[in-house]
């Protein structure tokens, strides 16, 4: 074992889970392809300024979780908290909101760094797959992502997920309830930092998941009750536009979600097989944010799902992804000359697209073998010195033990045929 260990909060992806994390993000990418979205990457780390005004001087992502650093050459930096600032800012940086064909559809899957408290399900560094829809006010983009996001969680066979739905209104008719809330949560018995948060983002206060704060909250107004026509009559028309689609949600009127920059449409998918950390991903749209980051207006819808936390799920509801084995074919030669031969054998199967393998390090055939079941290959191929005489390879059925001499100059194209049509990665 080696001295060191991956920081607090973190760990590795390594095989066979890894694979499973490799096919969640798919997953989820493959119908945002289909769905004319483009791929976008961004820097892992951006001027810690961005985050501050993007996601918001008062929230906790902002002024506890975030991991900032000062460059040798001065420059204050921040690794990526979440995707949609950094998302936003580039979109804008290379001009793709000009060039006449809005929304600008992007989507993206990287590693996203939070100093939280770790526990399982929350990490300091995570992986998400995001979209977004730049540019447009249009409650079937809305609706669209909601669709696009639930549809790839029910592809993974995930079945125990639920979608919480808000609308947070807008500049119209925000500023007026949130007074209104303000005024309601000064008459509570509430701890000092919460009074605090009353001052600054009082929308959070209905979100504190502590049960003495939730009782008190019974009476609060709702965003729901105070939306102004347009926000309401555009939360009418996403929710209709879901039901016809066929995706159940649940009206949470105090879904707030932790970033500043939502308005209207808000929603989160929870899992119920999580514990705490059950929100497995989560969205909104963000009209006001290109302005606040210095940009023109431009209104804009987007989610961000949560990688680690899907296998969790997956996991949780025992859904097995059948995924390909990764190795089809195992070379055991046996000898200095037969694996010469393999290895060339075995180049040949891969550059004809089959996944294979091969023994290394002059193993023995015990062991040789042995790794060759580990590997989950199907077929075996084990070349001692008398085949090589005779210009023949053992092809072994790994499960069920049969085996039959091939001829070397055979080999490849038997195995292409005894493989079929059995899916490589
Ligand atoms: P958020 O931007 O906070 O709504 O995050 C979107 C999704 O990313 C969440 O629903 C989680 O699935 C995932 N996520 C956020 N923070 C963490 C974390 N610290 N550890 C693991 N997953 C996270």
């Amino acid at each position: 074992m080696s001295t060191f260990k991956a920081p607090k909060g973190t760990y590795d992806l390594i095989p066979p889970r890894s694979a499973e994390y490799l096919a969640v993000r798919e997953a989820f990418a493959a119908p945002l392809r289909r769905a004319g979205y483009g791929y976008v990457e961004t820097p892992g780390f951006e001027n810690v300024e961005l985050f501050a005004r993007g996601v918001g001087e008062s929230t906790d992502i902002v002024t506890k979780e975030m991991y900032t650093l000062t460059t040798k050459g001065g420059d204050e930096l921040a690794l990526r908290p979440e995707g949609t600032a950094s998302v936003l800012r580039g979109a804008l940086e290379n001009n793709l909101h000009k060039a006449g064909n809005l929304p600008v559809k992007l989507w993206y899957s990287g590693s996203y760094y939070r100093y939280e408290r770790p526990q399982k399900g929350r990490y300091r560094h995570f992986s998400q797959v995001g979209a977004e829809a730049i540019g447009t006010e249009d409650p079937y983009l809305d609706a669209e992502l909601i669709i696009l996001a639930r549809d790839s969680y029910r592809s993974l066979g995930l079945r125990n997920f639920r979608i919480l739905l808000n609308s947070l209104g807008d500049a119209n008719c925000r500023p007026a309830y949130r007074a209104l809330l303000q005024e309601h949560l000064r008459g509570l018995d509430l701890d000092e930092d919460t009074r605090r948060r009353i001052d600054i983002n009082p929308l959070r206060v209905l979100d504190d998941k502590r049960e003495a704060v939730q009782r008190q909250l019974t009476g609060a107004p709702l965003m729901a009750d105070h939306l102004c026509a347009e926000c309401k009559a555009y939360h009418e028309r996403v929710r209709e536009l879901l039901t016809a689609a066929g995706v159940d949600f649940e009206d949470d009127p105090k879904l707030v979600r932790g970033l500043d920059y939502y308005t209207r449409t808000t929603f989160e998918f929870v899992h119920d097989g999580l514990g705490s950390q059950s929100a497995v991903g989560g969205g909104g749209r963000y009209d006001g944010l290109s302005e606040m980051i210095g940009g023109p207006a431009l209104p804009s819808v987007g989610w961000a799902l949560g990688v680690d936390r899907t296998v969790l799920a997956l996991e949780a509801e025992g859904v097995d992804l059948q995924l390909p084995a990764v190795t089809q074919v195992f070379g055991v030669p046996l000898g200095e000359e037969a694996t010469g031969e393999l290895f060339g054998l075995i180049t040949r199967l891969r550059r004809d697209g089959v996944a294979a393998d091969l023994a290394f390090g002059g193993k023995g055939l015990k062991n040789a073998m042995k790794s060759a079941n580990r590997s989950g290959a199907r077929y075996a191929l084990i070349l001692g010195e008398r085949d090589l005489a005779e210009g023949v390879v053992q092809l072994k059925e790994l499960e069920t033990g049969g085996q039959e001499s091939v001829a070397l100059d055979r080999v490849v194209a038997e195995v292409q045929a005894k493989l079929g049509s059995l899916p490589t990665r």
